[in-house]
């Protein structure tokens, strides 16, 4: 069968928002995912984040999130022949039936939400299946992983009014506190997107061992980043080995079966091994050669993914 990948996370939708970028489209040479640069024969389903800045008001980034999903609708429109935007498990599976690359709409930095609690039921409608409730810096929700404080009581009601509308809360980008408190307050599985293990590069956007071990127990899902500075603490451009290294430390916890891939693809800069979709069916070849099971490996490509978001 050939390969499959259901990747967590990728900014790629920023591009429509950058004037320096090359041609503004989801079919971008120049983008680290593109549709045109989905490898031949690979099932591909990608979910595109709207990444809302912090520098952005409330009502800025609420006007924002409805230009960029515009964008992205007529994206899917202009490409139909490729991609078709989809918003669950299921409609991968029937994207992929025909030969297109699924797209699935998601969100980082709830300020999006403009401070409407009511703002979450609509992006739902819009498509919205997960969200993070903050970027690096504060909003109207708490606060993200360069500050110290947690969550604030509206961003405890998001909590309860996602889980209400089937959006799942995504926990990257928090800090400790904020991570505990979502901990606290969750009653479904909760999901980083793109986080990596502390354990193995020290870093306040990894995740700590017992905050893995929650993810696990949640039944919900750990989307490995590629960026060097999650992957390893020397500068040096991180390579696949330390991408296997990372999924080392989650299996060591148990997450064979909540370990996904998060790449972050045109979010951050990337090494050379992983800067591209292009590239992941090399990486699934070099974990293959350390030994890993072609079962095991299906299971972090996209097999915990696409089973998570068909959970009903
Ligand atoms: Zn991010």
């Amino acid at each position: 069968m050939s390969l499959c990948v259901f990747d967590l996370h990728c900014d790629t939708l920023t591009a429509f928002r950058t004037p320096d970028r090359c041609t503004h489209t989801l079919h971008d040479a120049c983008a680290a995912f593109s549709l045109q640069s989905v490898p031949k024969g690979t099932n591909w389903a990608q979910c595109c984040a709207v990444f809302a800045p912090d520098t952005l008001s409330p009502q800025q980034a609420e006007v924002f999130f409805d230009q960029t999903a515009e964008k992205f609708y007529c994206q899917m429109g202009e490409y139909a022949h490729l991609a078709v935007a989809c918003t669950d498990g299921e409609q991968v599976e029937a994207a992929w039936e025909q030969g297109k690359t699924a797209c699935l709409l998601t969100v980082e930095n709830a300020s999006v939400l403009g401070g409407k609690l009511e703002r979450v039921e609509t992006l739902r409608q819009m498509g919205v299946i997960m969200m993070t409730l903050t970027w690096n810096g504060e909003n109207q929700l708490g606060s993200g992983n360069t500050t110290e404080h947690g969550l604030t009581s509206f961003g405890i009601q998001a909590i309860r009014e996602m889980e209400r509308v089937d959006m799942v809360v995504d926990v990257s980008h928090l800090n400790d506190k904020g991570f505990w408190q979502v901990a606290e307050h969750a009653t479904k599985p909760i999901v980083a997107s793109h986080s990596n293990v502390r354990n193995c590069c020290h870093h306040p956007r990894n995740l700590t061992q017992e905050q893995i071990q929650f993810i696990i127990q949640s039944g919900g899902l750990i989307g490995l980043n590629y960026y060097s500075l999650f992957l390893r603490e020397d500068g040096q451009p991180a390579t696949r080995e330390d991408v296997r290294r990372h999924l080392e430390a989650i299996l060591d916890l148990g997450g064979e079966w909540h370990v996904a891939l998060g790449s972050d693809f045109d979010g951050a800069d990337l090494p050379p091994e992983l800067d591209s979709c292009k590239k992941i069916p090399q990486l699934y070849t070099y974990l293959e050669s350390c030994g890993y099971s072609k079962p095991l490996l299906d299971r972090l490509f996209w097999k915990n993914a696409i089973q998570f978001f068909q959970r009903g």
